[in-house]
């Protein structure tokens, strides 16, 4: 069989952390298969869609490398791949289910139906559609067409028997007919249900392989049975686990960043967010957990895609997006970290490469997201630092501090090469005449220099601030710590 798969979202907000995850499955194991992935947007809810969600989906998509081979924007054999042109198919299908007799038309206005279930419930019965028109005579449905009433499609539900599948995650499911009831194909207004132009599309896009998230179980047994009123055979499932926020409850927008483009905006790089997507309820062997995506297309398994719910742990996606930025070539990283910069108004386009270099060769394996370059690299990037309150206090707590400071300043305005290897063999030689240990003299420039207590090494910072600003800000503090400090000496 040649495998074909489908992500189907519907346009109705961002790709989100789920429907990023289910697509990334589909197009792993259509690769791992020399299958096909196709895209195919679920559009018919028109209230609902709209193109820009349609738009941020495909960016999300590809802002994590997806690829798909047949969608709406890349056409293929079996387009359209918008639901919402597609209506000729579903019309096709209802005539058939009709003419077969497994689907016919019901009137019931809104009100009656209302009645039904009040009722329903008063009787303590589970709310269904109890089948009142499924053998209206031509006589009385006429009589409803006359009285202006449009129809809605239903199925009609085999009363007995159940129905089930061997899903690739979950085993055997099986689902009692009679709890399903005649369900609506095709809305009064023509347009399908999603479990009808599912199964419509799915057939007609040859599908072979649905894999789709557990919230999907409950339709797949309605799904099953338009597929065998058809008479067609229907594709293999695989549903996969639930995503659990760290409280344990489904992931949802109060845990924070769920679309895609907000973890772009938090410093994580596609190939991090990829592999920790592959990880959310998929393991190669438990073991290893580092793949880029053409590793994960040749390795991806569908039978290793587990039941049991994942968990999604912003410290584990942290933790592997670090081990990507790794990865990354220097300049890589250097141009990564460059544009998330720019984005966030720091143009650091019109440094040297080698400050570049520097910059983030100091920044070093603290740079877990690009976020860190923002705020582990500050010092660098800002005209004046703001001063952490406890680093500032401490350094009030101490004697002498703004000679010291006043000395390092002047230290590196009269060095003449300024680099980091001149700078350190003046400040060492400063210490020793000041008779202070090197490492107290260079905490000190640290807060005066970054505001902070932890920095990238002391002659990087310097180097980096450059050779004014940081007499600057070293002269500052100076006047500063003078002004608040205790130990000031008196003028
Ligand atoms: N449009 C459905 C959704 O976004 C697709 C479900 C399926 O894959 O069948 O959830």
């Amino acid at each position: 069989m040649s495998v074909r798969v489908r992500f189907a979202p519907s346009p109705t907000g961002h790709l989100h952390v789920g429907g990023a995850r289910t697509a990334l499955y589909n197009q792993l194991f259509a690769r791992s298969q020399g299958g096909v992935f196709v895209l195919r947007i679920e559009d018919t809810d028109a209230e609902r869609s709209t193109h820009a969600s349609t738009a941020a989906i495909f960016e999300g998509m590809r802002w994590l490398g997806l690829a798909w081979d047949e969608g709406p924007d890349v056409g293929g054999a079996h387009g359209p791949y918008l639901q919402s042109e597609r209506r000729a198919f579903y019309e096709r299908y209802r005539e058939a289910l009709v003419a077969s007799g497994h689907a016919y038309a019901a009137y019931d206005s809104p009100d009656e139906l209302d009645a039904m279930r009040q009722a329903q419930t008063t009787q303590q019965e589970p709310q269904r559609y109890d089948g009142r028109h499924r053998s209206l005579t031509p006589v009385q449905r006429e009589a409803f067409e006359a009285a202006g009433r449009a129809p809605v499609w239903r199925f009609r539900c085999p009363a007995v028997g159940a129905v089930a599948w061997d899903d690739v995650v979950r085993g055997r499911i099986e689902f009692q007919n009679d709890v399903l009831d005649d369900f609506v194909l095709v809305r009064s207004d023509g347009l399908p249900t999603y479990n009808f132009a599912c199964v419509v599309d799915d057939l007609e896009m040859r599908i072979s392989h649905v894999i789709r998230g557990d919230d999907h179980i409950s339709n797949t047994p309605r799904q099953l049975l338009i597929y065998a009123a058809l008479g067609e055979p229907p594709p293999v499932y695989a549903h996969a686990s639930m995503i659990l926020g760290p409280d344990g409850k489904r992931l949802s927008k109060r845990h924070g960043a769920t679309s895609v483009d907000a973890f772009g905006d938090l410093g994580i790089v596609p190939e991090g967010m990829l592999n920790f997507l592959a990880l959310l309820g998929w393991s190669l062997d438990g073991e290893h957990e580092l793949f880029s995506l053409a590793q994960l297309e040749e390795v991806f398994r569908l039978e290793r895609v587990g039941a049991s719910p994942a968990v999604f742990d912003m410290e584990k996606l942290e933790w592997v997006n670090a081990q990507h930025l790794r990865r990354l070539t220097e300049d890589e990283r250097v141009a990564r970290v460059g544009t998330f910069l720019a984005r966030r108004g720091y143009d650091i386009s019109t440094r040297t490469q080698e400050w570049r270099l520097t910059f983030i060769r100091a920044l070093g394996d603290r740079l877990k997201t690009l976020r860190d370059a923002e705020g582990y690299g500050r010092f660098a990037l800002v005209e004046s630092i703001e001063l952490d309150s406890e680093a500032w206090t401490e350094l009030l707590a101490k004697t002498d501090v703004a000679s010291r400071l006043q000395a390092v300043a002047e230290a590196i305005a009269s060095d003449r090469d300024f680099t980091q290897a001149s700078l350190e063999v003046e400040i060492r030689l400063l210490a020793t005449t000041l008779g202070v240990k090197a490492g107290e003299l260079m905490g000190l420039a640290r807060v005066a220099l970054t505001g902070r207590k932890v920095s990238p090494g002391i002659f990087d910072v310097i180097w980096l601030v450059g050779r004014e600003r940081a007499v600057a800000r070293l002269s500052e503090a100076a006047v500063r710590w003078s002004a608040e400090s205790p130990w000031a000496p008196q003028a």
